[in-house]
């Protein structure tokens, strides 16, 4: 491929990355072929899920979670879904600038994303540039949902371990956990366990792990960890956790068939989006037939001249 600035961005260009990044989010045709060549080169980074709901404290982890792995040589890649929900874009905006000092450092990159439309949705974009980061030598990467059912299954299937962050305070955190929303995590981190009440939240999760009402991912038993992100405690400990599922995964063969299970998803989902992008135009332009056909008793006959309409456009 005749194109530099995918050299320029292996080279670790920052500005060549970005436009390398911004391509295959947007699916363009360039970006396609960048990242057929970087998933040459992927699969060996450790992608970490961390999850909760919106005021958790998942930027504030994050940040500290960025600068003990870069002070440990790491590269880190974060990929941020956006909120869609208007309602916490004020605090979202808020966290985007304390993440943005951080982008200034050297080995990290961040990139946050829309969730276009369902509700947290972790779109095949997302995926593609876990993909792609991963590709690009950042070799810890970090999801970050804001905590929707649907998104953690999806998150699930794009990341090694998934973090599920849980803080006092908020009720219905235990409520959501028994709802089942919150089981599939690899590790519960209760976080402002500077916060005294954190300590019935540590029971109430450890009596949930240890009764079995969380489900145990690949035979490993969720751990629960104590942090402040915001005085930094505990953040250590949470790393080394996250390193040993890593290598719980390796030993067992599971991390790269991960990997193996995040690329199929990713085809999976970019094919659905196309096929998706067909039947939005079929329906489009037919809105007139549609409602005559269906008025008329022929909804049966209706399905099958625009099954047809479809098929034609593939
Ligand atoms: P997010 O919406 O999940 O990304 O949450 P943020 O990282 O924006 O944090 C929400 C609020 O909780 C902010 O005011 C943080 O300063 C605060 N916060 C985050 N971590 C801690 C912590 O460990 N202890 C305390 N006391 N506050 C925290």
């Amino acid at each position: 491929m005749s194109d530099d600035i995918l050299d320029r961005a292996m080279g670790g260009d920052e500005i060549a990355i970005s436009k390398v990044l911004t391509n295959i989010e947007y699916d363009t045709k360039n970006g396609l072929e960048y990242l057929s060549v970087l998933s040459k080169f992927s699969g060996k980074a450790h992608t970490i899920g961390i999850t909760g709901i919106p005021g958790a404290g998942k930027s504030t982890l994050i940040s500290a979670l960025i600068e003990n792995y870069v002070k440990a040589g790491h590269k880190v890649g974060v990929i941020m879904i956006d909120p869609s929900s208007p309602i916490s874009m004020g605090s979202f905006m808020g966290n985007r600038i304390r993440m943005q000092e951080k982008s200034l450092m050297n080995n990290v990159f961040i990139r946050s994303i829309a969730s276009r439309g369902h509700l947290g949705g972790f779109t095949s974009e997302a995926i593609m540039l876990t993909e792609a980061l991963d590709g690009l030598g950042y070799d810890r990467i970090i999801l970050e949902t804001v905590g929707a059912g649907q998104t953690d299954t999806d998150v699930m299937s794009a990341s090694h371990t998934l973090a599920v962050l849980v803080i006092p305070g908020a009720g219905d955190e235990i409520q959501a956990f028994k709802a089942g929303i919150m089981e599939i995590g690899d590790v519960y981190v209760i976080n402002k366990a500077d916060k005294p009440e954190a300590e019935a939240v540590y029971d109430a999760v450890k009596f949930a792990v240890e009764s079995g009402e969380v489900y145990y991912r690949d035979e490993w038993k969720p751990r629960i960890i104590k942090v402040s992100a915001l005085k930094k405690t505990g953040i250590q400990e949470l790393v080394d956790i996250f390193e040993e599922h890593a290598e719980f995964l390796r030993t067992r063969n599971l991390f790269y068939e991960k990997v193996r299970k995040r690329r199929i998803k990713m085809i999976e989902l970019l094919l659905r989006k196309r096929f998706n992008n067909i039947i939005s135009k079929v329906v489009e332009k037919n809105q007139n037939v549609m409602d005559e056909m269906i008025s008329k008793g022929k909804t049966d006959e209706l399905i099958a001249n625009l099954y047809d309409l479809v098929k034609q456009q593939l």
